[in-house]
């Protein structure tokens, strides 16, 4: 089968790799959508040498059909559409047990990253940890889903959106993108900060009141021009220092902030600000898996556009330029396909 490796820092290869057979709970999955996504290119610049080495299929956005089912699977039979939820949880901890596998920590290696990835024409991924894709959605909307739009989501669930609220969303990349796009939906304001200016056009044309660029000046008072009272709740998606610098002159008094962006900087941020206006500060790890079925009808009921966070589709054969272009972070989401 025709799958991707990472041969180097920032090398891309189509090899041709042996077809996966389904261990015992395992589901074999033809792919018909994979997604890069921002933790997919930490690999990709870094090219970790044990990486390198085994050959590991990249990939943790897929989406596609079931082909065949591993010993003592039930509930699933070829043909049913899956995606997969690519860190690999043990459903038996206290945290699995309420529904909150996000944050299990006895995690095996994930999709993607220590076991092979959706960027392949096929891919073996326990059934425990793959989900029911609704005829109601493409596999390229699964694939949108199956991280980042659940990213998107589960804060805004945390965050409690709703109609009353005015939502600033820092980072306009995918992840923003589906924020803006699900709180809209929700039935708030929303305003959108990001230095790029097609980013920018593209959350006002899905939607945003208006957008800010941080690069321009003092954002507090940016946004205080548009909202007199500030946002009452912030979904903070770049992971950039200043982003974290700025959360208590974007947040109102008594407001909140969901920390959703990754980075390797250590968080940093006025204490003063944070506690002289009660403001409440929470991190949010993409999505628990229980939370897959509400996703898929919420985004269906709202009739939100996922394809719009899509920039480029491109055939699995064309995976080193896809890679290059989400490594260059002006594009949108490049989503493979394998038609
Ligand atoms: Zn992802
Ligand atoms: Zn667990």
């Amino acid at each position: 089968m025709r799958a991707l490796s990472l041969t180097g820092e920032r090398t891309i290869a189509v090899q041709d790799k042996p077809e996966p057979e389904p261990g015992p709970g395992e589901l074999l999955i033809r792919l018909r959508a994979s997604a890069i996504c921002g933790s997919d290119l930490h690999l990709y610049r870094r090219a970790p040498q044990a990486y390198i080495d085994r050959a590991i299929t990249p990939g943790h956005e897929g989406s596609g059909d079931v082909v065949a089912v591993g010993e003592g699977v039930t509930g699933w039979a070829p043909g049913d559409r899956a995606v997969v939820y690519f860190r690999r949880t043990c459903w038996e901890c206290d945290d699995c047990r309420s529904g909150n596998n996000q944050v299990c920590a006895v995690i095996r290696p994930g999709y993607g990253f220590g076991a092979d990835g959706s960027d392949a024409e096929l891919m073996t991924a326990d059934a425990s940890a793959s989900m029911r894709l609704p005829d109601g959605l493409s596999a390229r909307e699964g694939s949108i889903l199956a991280c980042q739009g659940g990213t998107a989501y589960a804060p805004l669930v945390r965050l409690g959106v709703g109609g009353r609220d005015r939502v600033a969303v820092s980072g306009l990349g995918p992840v923003g993108l589906l924020a803006a796009q699900f709180a809209l939906a929700m039935g708030a304001e929303v305003v959108g900060i990001d230095p790029v200016a097609e980013r920018r056009a593209l959350a006002e044309s899905l939607g945003a009141s208006a957008t800010i660029d941080p690069t321009a000046g003092d954002v507090g008072p940016a946004l205080k021009a548009i909202w007199p009272r500030s946002a009452d709740k912030l979904v903070e998606a770049s992971g950039a220092t200043p982003a974290h610098e700025a959360i208590p002159a974007v947040v109102r008094p008594r407001g909140t902030a969901a920390l959703v962006g990754l980075g390797t900087e250590p968080f940093q941020t006025s204490l003063n600000g944070i506690t002289r206006w009660d403001i409440n500060l929470f991190g949010s790890t993409i999505y628990p898996q229980t939370m897959w079925d509400e996703l898929c009808d919420f985004v269906q009921r709202k009739s939100i556009d996922l394809g719009a966070v899509v920039s480029h589709d491109l055939s699995i054969e064309e995976g080193s330029r896809g890679f290059e272009l989400a490594d260059e972070a002006a594009s949108g989401k490049i989503c493979f396909h394998f038609d």
